[in-house]
């Protein structure tokens, strides 16, 4: 493989201490929870952090809010332009709102109607493409050139990366050391920067992302040592849709984490009844993939102290119920 990105190998602690710092008094500081019930499920002892309960509904505003506050006055007056299937561009949408800057988000057209809503509820600017045939980044690009906007990608961009291993910080701050923590993984950004505190924060702490099954690019990129590139994978957990590992994030996750793991679309929705109905929370099919493994078989996590990213909210209350309600035995 070619040598690792200059961001990837400068990547640290200490730039998410930084992102802390500048998103502390914007981004809620998202409560820890725990479940008696869920802890004899697994054999562990499970701390959730519950991103779910975010501004905007995700973690995404973390690393969304960290980068645009680093806009020079001349970018801030010109705006920032991104592509997201949902969470990243509600996260760059308030972000921009609360700096006072323009925003536009290019938008699959089957984008879930919730997030399209938000988005434009946060006054952002709505451009749409066809994600099966036309390429969002090329169509950003031209934006960003037309335009003169600054372009901030959903994660493989360090000041997002940075902002997102937030989530972890606060998390090792509230429970301590973990023996393991697991984080749901699409495009790595919130894999990478979790990571990197966990290295700091909680040395020995095994570091597992976890993949939709139908969409394990990150799992055969992890093996290979190469960014596996596949096809839009058929999915529920549309936030985990994206196609290949970031060129940044990539390398700091081979060098900080320590296995990638997937799930099934079954695994997720069981793991969103257990999360509604036992722990009373709404957390999106994409959020429940780190709880999905810790629900499941494929880990022994007998006796251990384990950290569960539930990483965003984000779900139409009707797919919600028709998700659930296609699982009843
Ligand atoms: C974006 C997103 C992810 C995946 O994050 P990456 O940084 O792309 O790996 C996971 N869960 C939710 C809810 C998301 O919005």
């Amino acid at each position: 493989m070619s040598q690792p990105s200059p961001v990837a190998q400068t990547f640290s602690f200490d730039d998410v201490v930084q992102a802390h710092a500048r998103i502390a008094g914007a981004a809620h500081r998202t409560p820890v929870l725990t479940s008696s019930t869920a802890d004899r499920l697994s054999g562990a002892q499970l701390f959730f952090k519950a991103e779910n309960f975010q501004r905007m509904g995700a973690f995404k505003f973390r690393g969304a809010y960290n980068a645009l506050s680093q806009f020079t006055p001349e970018q801030r007056r010109r705006g920032v332009v991104t592509f997201s299937s949902g969470n990243h561009a509600q996260g760059i949408a308030l972000s921009a709102q609360l700096l006072g800057m323009p925003a536009v988000i290019v938008m699959p057209a089957d984008a879930p109607a919730i997030k399209v809503a938000a988005t434009r509820g946060y006054g952002a600017e709505v451009v749409f493409y066809d994600r099966y045939t036309e390429d969002r980044e090329a169509i950003g690009q031209r934006l960003a050139e037309a335009r003169g906007l600054t372009l901030i990608p959903p994660y493989d961009h360090p000041h997002v990366m940075a902002g997102q291993g937030t989530a972890a910080k606060e998390l090792f701050e509230e429970v301590g050391a973990l023996d393991t923590l697991l984080v749901p993984l699409g495009g790595g950004g919130l894999l990478s920067g979790c990571s990197v505190v966990a290295r700091a924060m909680s040395p020995g702490c095994r570091v597992i992302g976890v993949e939709p099954e139908a969409g394990n690019d990150g799992q055969r990129s992890f093996r290979s040592g190469q960014i596996v590139h596949i096809d839009t994978p058929a999915t529920i957990a549309d936030g985990a849709q994206t196609q290949h590992l970031g060129q940044h994030t990539f390398p700091v996750i081979q060098r900080a984490v320590d296995d990638i793991l997937t799930v099934s679309d079954a695994e997720l929705v069981e793991a969103m009844k257990f999360l509604a109905s036992r722990m009373k929370i709404v957390v999106e099919p994409t959020g429940c993939l780190a709880a999905a493994l810790a629900f499941g078989p494929q880990l022994d996590l007998g006796g251990q102290r384990v950290g569960v990213l539930l990483s965003g909210g984000n779900v139409d209350l009707a797919r919600f119920a028709a998700l659930i309600q296609a699982a009843q035995p």
